[in-house]
């Protein structure tokens, strides 16, 4: 398996209980390095130009106000199949269906407000990496 790189982004529910470190020992003890990693709030505008693809969803005007209503730390996590990695340290989207020992079994508090974005495909990967992080803030 090739060597990839994937945009992660912990949520305003996690960085409001700080609990950045946490979740980064998580990605870290998995194999994944953080090769980029900034401190940013995000416009509700910024949400939801980043969110796109969910614009016609019954909850995107909820997810995008919750996603603007604090800090994230957006990331770029590399690895061998960082990206199907990095899916499997999350867990499934809603926490209640998350294996245990995920980030989002451990800390999520709902559907919505579960801890991490992680990209799904290698084009979202390359897409959501480039909408954060110039080449030269990610350094391997
Ligand atoms: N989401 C939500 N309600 C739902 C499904 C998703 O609020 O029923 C939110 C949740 O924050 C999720 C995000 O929308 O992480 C993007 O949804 P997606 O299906 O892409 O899940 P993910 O890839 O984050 O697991
Ligand atoms: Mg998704």
């Amino acid at each position: 398996m090739a060597t990839e790189r994937t945009l992660s982004i912990i949520k305003p529910d996690a960085t409001r209980r700080n609990l950045t470190g946490k979740i980064n020992a998580k990605f870290e003890d998995a194999g994944l390095r953080i090769v980029a990693q900034k401190r940013v709030q995000l416009t509700k505008a910024q949400a939801g130009e980043f969110y796109r693809v969910h614009a016609e969803r019954p909850f995107y005007d909820e997810l995008c106000e919750f996603m603007s209503s604090g800090p994230v730390v957006v990331q770029v996590l590399e690895g061998e199949g960082a990206i199907a990695k990095n899916r499997e340290v999350m867990g499934a989207t809603n926490p209640a269906d998350a294996d245990p020992g995920t980030i989002r079994a451990e800390f999520a508090d709902s559907v919505g407000e579960n801890s991490v974005h992680g990209s799904d495909a290698p084009e979202t990967a390359s897409d959501e990496i480039s909408y954060f992080f110039a080449g030269r803030d990610i350094v391997g």
